[in-house]
């Protein structure tokens, strides 16, 4: 793995500091779709406080200069800024590759030509189901199911890659095989058949959302055989809701190891869902360079190596595997950030996270709470 020189110091042990490879540039929380998992915080953040475009520029090739490679264009929904070509073209300048991650309701064949032209190279979709009506009800959005297919059409006549983003919960999960049917049909390279994580509006509305675990295991198996039949033509990326597994995710890679997430405002952060831990300061890109942030900041030190574990992570053979799960869901469950990801099995509130999600997906769900400003907190 790579390291990156630090800036502030030879001091600071930067030689076991890993560069990043990944950035996820949140452009805005605006967003037409109010999907009820949506992975921004509750607290959205508003249009007056967004980067503009010179500073997200500046900021892409601070990154680039840092060792980022991808570039994760996203937001809520990137298009509704009209300053996204600037940006695309400050990326492409820089060297990066660049993903734009769209909702698509927002597309024209035309702004997607520009956005090919200023540098996008690949686009990811994403679906609230195949099924029409279910669809739109899940995005709370009129006709958004119909403009998706459009859009993906252009992405493919424009020869741009295309990943089909299929977020799983139970009000869509008997979809798998129409998801798997819809990208091959689409053209797609990619499809990410990925159930939603619980955090921030997920969380709020994890009783509507939690699938039962022999769902999951269903999934799992169509998955798998489908993965087989398209080998070499889809290739298929599976993620289950972690209150079902044994073993945690390593979640982003490791808490500063390989992804940086910048906010609308210009906070800098290890995951999309830091900031529902109490006590940490994210340092902006207003205030201090990328570079700097990344490899001294409080909030970026405080979780990454090993040092922070307690039992039984601190003595874990995995420690180094998934650096002990999630922080954000053990303080979630938990209450206390450094503790083992209930997602373990080696956590002695396992059972109690895994009987939570058996709870409830046994009742009928619940309505949602649909993403919006004026339900954001
Ligand atoms: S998850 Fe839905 S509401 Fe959230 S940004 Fe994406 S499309 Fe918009
Ligand atoms: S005890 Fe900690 S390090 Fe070991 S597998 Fe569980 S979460 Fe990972």
């Amino acid at each position: 793995m790579t390291a990156v020189a630090n800036s502030s110091g030879p001091q600071a042990g930067a030689l076991h500091i890993p560069a990043p490879v990944g950035l996820l540039a949140e452009l805005t929380h605006r967003c037409p779709l109010q999907c009820p998992y949506c992975s921004n915080p509750l607290a959205l953040e508003r249009v007056a406080n967004e980067l503009p475009a010179d500073v997200w520029v500046d900021v892409l090739k601070q990154a680039a200069d840092l060792g980022v490679l991808q570039l994760h264009v996203s937001g809520g929904e990137p298009t509704v800024r009209r300053d996204l070509e600037e940006i695309v073209a400050g990326a492409a300048k820089a060297g990066l590759y660049t993903n734009l991650i769209t909702a698509a309701v927002l597309l024209t064949r035309d702004r997607l030509e520009k956005l090919a032209q200023a540098g996008v190279d690949h686009v990811q979709i994403s679906f609230q189901d195949t099924e029409l009506t279910n669809a739109d009800r899940i995005a709370h959005y009129e006709r958004g199911h119909a403009k998706k297919l459009e859009a993906a059409g252009w992405v493919r006549a424009l020869g741009l890659p295309l990943t089909v983003n299929a977020p799983i919960h139970r009000q869509n999960i008997e979809s798998v095989p129409a998801f798997i049917e819809l990208a091959e049909r689409l053209g797609a390279q990619r499809l990410e058949v990925a159930h939603v994580q619980y955090y921030g509006w997920a969380l709020k509305n994890r009783q509507a959302l939690m699938p039962t675990r022999a769902q999951v295991l269903r999934s799992a198996e169509i998955v798998a055989k489908a993965r087989e039949r398209l080998k070499g033509i889809l290739v298929i990326d599976f993620v289950v809701p972690d209150y079902y597994a044994r073993r945690p995710k390593p979640c982003m890679g490791g808490w500063g190891r390989g992804i940086i997430n910048v906010t609308p405002a210009g906070k800098v952060l290890p995951c999309h869902a830091a900031e529902s831990l109490p006590g940490l300061v994210f340092e902006n890109v207003r205030d201090r360079s990328l570079r700097d942030i990344w490899l001294s900041s409080d909030a970026f030190q405080k979780f990454r190596h090993t040092e922070w574990m307690q039992e039984p992570c601190r003595s874990c053979e995995f420690k180094e595997v998934d650096w002990g799960g999630c922080r954000c869901q053990a303080f979630a469950f938990v209450g206390d950030m450094r503790a083992t990801d209930p997602a373990c099995s080696k956590s002695s509130l396992h059972a109690a996270f895994a009987d939570t999600a058996h709870g409830e997906a046994a009742g009928a769900p619940g309505p949602f709470v649909f993403r919006s400003l004026r339900a954001s907190a």
